[in-house]
């Protein structure tokens, strides 16, 4: 049985996985991503799991072979899977056009491939999760920002240099709030988690009965605090996530029109509240959308976390 190894690298975490062809985690390693100390050291990192995760799999075998199949990579950030470069890597220091495909094959001796870490996500979910059994869906992870994958006539769609998918910077406003892109009026900007929290905290001193104005006393509100105020019957923390749930439809109902999926499915910190943000996604949907459109299934994510290891694997089986 030949195995995979998919690495995601985040600004955060880094995360290694072995995986069978089946998409199942065998085994797996992750660490802090030294996301300041610049590619060399942070590729240190990578060969370390990797090598790590190799001899595990040789110590635990009765006739050790090393049965790795190849390398996946998934990156936050644009990457040229053709070209195996990364091009930008969000939120580490000196990631700009690093070869990252050749340097890795190059100290591991495998074959090497990259995504982005929406559309390896996607790929993850189509082949082992939600997304099983379609031929056109998307994949939207909401969090910290907005990305993604889209899926249509049974292929990833990758477009010039990779960078296709990039959904959470459609521009839904000219005149919106300013995105991490550097653009104004992002759909990223208008319900990425982050976006959620910062209306959280311009609205909190209007209501002063709840329970988000009390925790904003102490600390900065997070998107998981208005969820779980909403939860709470919190009317602020209702009305923040209805809004929430406007702006994911009127961004869905793009998705929809855009690209016909048979289905969308939602993964990301913030799909945790998908029960809550539903009834509001499907009224923005009805309302919006061209009638066709309008009974497509909006789903939850299956794969969580790892989702980008697992895409990351789904790669190597996609180039077999
Ligand atoms: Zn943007």
């Amino acid at each position: 049985m030949k195995a995979a190894i998919g690495i995601d690298l985040g600004g955060t975490q880094l995360r290694v996985a072995r995986l069978d062809a089946q998409g199942q985690i065998l085994d797996h390693r992750k660490t802090q991503t030294a996301a300041r100390a610049g590619p060399a050291v942070v590729i240190d990192q990578i060969c370390a799991l990797v090598d790590e995760l190799r001899a595990a799999a040789l110590a635990d075998t009765a006739a050790p072979t090393d049965d790795s199949a190849g390398i996946g990579v998934c990156v936050a950030g644009p990457v040229d899977p053709d070209a195996g470069v990364v091009l930008e890597g969000w939120t580490m220091a000196g990631w700009h056009n690093i070869p990252l495909r050749d340097l890795l094959a190059a100290r591991t001796g495998l074959s090497v491939t990259l995504a982005n870490d929406g559309n390896a996500a996607a790929l993850g979910e189509w082949r082992f999760g939600s997304g099983q059994g379609c031929r056109h869906f998307v994949y939207v992870t909401v969090s910290t920002g907005i990305g993604g994958g889209v899926i249509v006539d049974g292929r990833l769609l990758l477009g010039h240099k990779g960078m296709a998918g990039e959904i959470g910077h459609m521009i839904l406003d000219r005149n919106g709030p300013r995105c991490n892109c550097g653009a104004t009026g992002c759909w990223e900007a208008f319900a990425s988690g982050t976006a959620l929290a910062q209306r959280a905290t311009e609205l909190q001193a209007t209501a002063p009965d709840s329970h988000l104005h009390r925790l904003a006393q102490d600390r900065s509100l997070t998107a998981k605090d208005v969820v779980d105020a909403a939860h709470l019957g919190d009317a602020l923390a209702r009305r923040l996530v209805q809004e929430e749930g406007a702006w994911l439809g009127i961004g869905m109902t793009a998705l929809l029109h855009l690209y016909s999926p048979e289905r969308i499915v939602m993964g990301g910190g913030l799909s945790n509240a998908l029960p809550l943000l539903l009834p509001e996604i499907e009224r923005e949907i009805r309302n919006r959308a061209m009638p066709p459109f309008r009974d497509v299934p909006i789903v939850l994510a299956a794969l969580g976390d790892n989702a980008g290891v697992i895409g990351a694997g789904a790669l190597v089986f996609r180039e077999e």
